[in-house]
C-alpha cells in the first residue's frame, strides 16, 4: 500500500486545494478508532465533524447500507419508496415535527428551511415578509441562500453579492433579536449551540424568548440543528433542553452515521409552503441513504447512545472543565459545550492549528471549532474509558501548548 506522504503529494497534484487536511490518508475504523494507511492507528474525537454517530463501520449499519444496496438504491422522487416513508414515520414519533424532506447535507437542509419560510408567508398573501435574522458567528451552510446566512465574514469572502433580506444580531442577546425582529420578518434563525462558532452554549432562556419574540411578530422560528441533532447533546435534539419547539428543523451531519443525508422536519402548520414543484432534490431521500439513517436509529434504541451521549458527555465536560480549571494548564482558558459536543477555549497565546497537530501526533484526532475552540464530538458510542485516554493525551499537550509564532 501507498505511505502517507505518495498519497498527499498525489492529492495536491490532484484535489482542488479546497481543503487543508492533515497530512494523513485514513484506510480504516471501527468504533472510536481509526487507521491511516501506514497502520498508525488514532483515538478518534472528531467523528467526521459530528457525523460518525454510531462510530466507524458499525456492523449493523454494513448490513443495512450492503442489504439496500443489493436490492434497490435509487427511484427518485418520481416515485415511493419504502425506506423513505420508513424514516419519516420514525422521526415523527422521536421529535415534534410532523412532515419531513429529505436531501443530501445540512447545507441543502438550511436551503430548504429558507425557501420554506419565504413562501409559508407568500401563500399566505404576506408579500412584505421576507427578511431573515441570523446571528453573527452562525455557521449554516456554504451555498449562496445558506452563507449569507452564516454569521462569519470570512466564509462570504469574495463572492458577493449575496442573497439579499438577511440581518445578523448578536448571539444569545434576547433584546438584540426584539429589536430586529419586525413585520417584514419572515423567520429567525438559530443554532440551538453555535458549532462551528466555537461550541456557544446560550443562556437558559434564550431560545424561549426566540420563540415568544416570533409569535409576538408573527414570525417563525427556524432552528439549525445539523449539527446538534441526532443525540449530539445527550437529547435527540437539543432544543429538547430548552422546551422550545421551532417551526421547522434542520438535520443532517449525524443522521446516517456517516452516509450523505440531510432532513428539513417541520410542523403541519408551515409544510404546506413547500408544494409540487417548488422545490427538489434528485438524491434526496433514496432508499441507500434511509435505509443507513434508520439503522443508526435501531442502532441509537439497542446500545442507548443517547442515553451514553448524555452520561459520558457529562464525564467528558467534568474532564475538559478539569483542565480549564488546572493552573498548571494555562492554555486551557474555559471549557463549554453540552453532552458530546464540547470544547475546550484556548488561551489567546496558544497556536490553534498547531495544538490539534500535536495532538494528533499524540494519537488523538480532534478539530478546531470558531478559531481557538478545540472540539470534541467523538461518536455517541464512545466510552468513559477512551474519554480519558484522550484526555490523558491532550494534557501533556495543553502542558506544553505550542505558542503563538510572532508575526
Ligand atoms: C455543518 C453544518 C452545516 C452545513 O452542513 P453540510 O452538510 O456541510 O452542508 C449547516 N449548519 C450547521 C449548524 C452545521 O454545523
Amino acid at each position: 500500500m501507498a505511505t502517507n506522504q505518495q498519497l498527499v503529494s498525489m492529492a495536491q497534484k490532484a484535489l482542488m486545494g479546497v481543503y487543508k487536511p492533515a497530512p494523513i490518508v485514513l484506510y480504516e475504523g471501527r468504533g472510536c478508532r481509526v487507521k491511516d494507511v501506514e497502520g498508525r492507528e488514532y483515538l478518534d474525537m472528531c467523528a467526521g465533524v459530528a457525523v460518525v454517530s454510531v462510530g466507524h463501520s458499525h456492523p449493523a449499519m454494513v448490513a443495512a447500507i450492503s442489504g439496500q444496496a443489493a436490492r434497490l438504491m435509487h427511484v427518485s422522487n418520481l416515485f415511493y419508496n419504502e425506506r423513505a416513508i420508513e424514516l419519516a414515520t420514525e422521526l415523527g414519533k422521536r421529535t415534534p415535527f410532523d412532515r419531513f424532506f429529505f436531501c443530501n447535507s445540512g447545507t441543502e437542509a438550511v436551503e430548504a428551511m429558507l425557501k420554506l419560510a419565504r413562501r409559508h408567508h407568500f401563500q399566505r398573501g404576506d408579500r412584505e415578509r421576507s427578511e431573515l435574522v441570523s446571528t453573527l458567528g452562525s455557521f449554516h451552510g456554504r451555498s449562496m441562500g445558506s452563507l449569507t446566512l452564516t454569521g462569519e465574514p470570512k466564509y462570504q469572502e469574495g463572492v458577493g453579492p449575496l442573497m439579499g433580506g438577511v440581518r445578523h444580531v448578536p448571539y444569545d442577546d434576547p433584546a438584540a433579536l426584539r429589536a430586529a425582529v419586525n413585520e417584514r420578518t419572515a423567520a429567525v434563525v438559530l443554532e440551538p449551540i453555535q458549532g462551528e462558532g466555537g461550541i456557544v452554549v446560550p443562556g437558559d432562556r434564550y431560545l424561549a424568548e426566540a420563540r415568544s419574540i416570533c409569535d409576538r411578530a408573527g414570525a417563525l422560528l427556524l432552528f439549525d440543528e445539523v449539527q446538534t441533532g441526532f443525540g449530539r447533546t445527550g437529547r435527540f435534539l437539543a432544543c429538547e433542553h430548552s422546551g422550545v419547539v421551532p417551526d421547522a428543523c434542520a438535520l443532517a451531519k449525524g443522521i446516517a452515521g456517516g452516509f450523505p443525508l440531510g432532513a428539513l422536519a417541520v410542523s403541519e402548520k408551515v409544510a404546506p409552503a413547500l408544494q409540487p414543484g417548488s422545490h427538489g432534490s434528485t438524491f434526496g431521500g433514496n432508499a441507500l441513504g434511509c435505509a443507513a439513517a434508520l439503522a443508526v436509529l435501531r442502532i441509537f434504541d439497542q446500545e442507548k447512545l443517547i442515553e451514553n451521549a448524555e452520561r459520558v458527555g457529562k464525564h467528558l465536560g467534568e474532564r475538559l472543565q478539569a483542565m480549564a480549571d488546572d493552573p498548571a494548564i494555562p492554555a486551557a482558558a474555559g471549557a463549554r459545550g453540552r453532552g458530546l459536543l464540547r470544547g475546550i477555549v484556548l488561551a489567546e497565546t496558544v497556536d490553534p492549528a498547531m495544538t490539534v497537530q500535536k495532538i494528533r501526533e499524540a494519537g488523538v484526532l480532534l478539530s478546531l471549532a470558531g478559531g481557538n475552540v478545540l472540539r470534541f464530538s467523538p461518536p455517541l458510542c464512545v466510552s468513559q474509558t477512551e474519554i480519558d485516554e484522550a484526555a490523558d493525551h491532550v494534557i501533556p499537550v495543553l502542558r506544553d501548548a505550542p505558542g503563538k509564532s510572532p508575526s
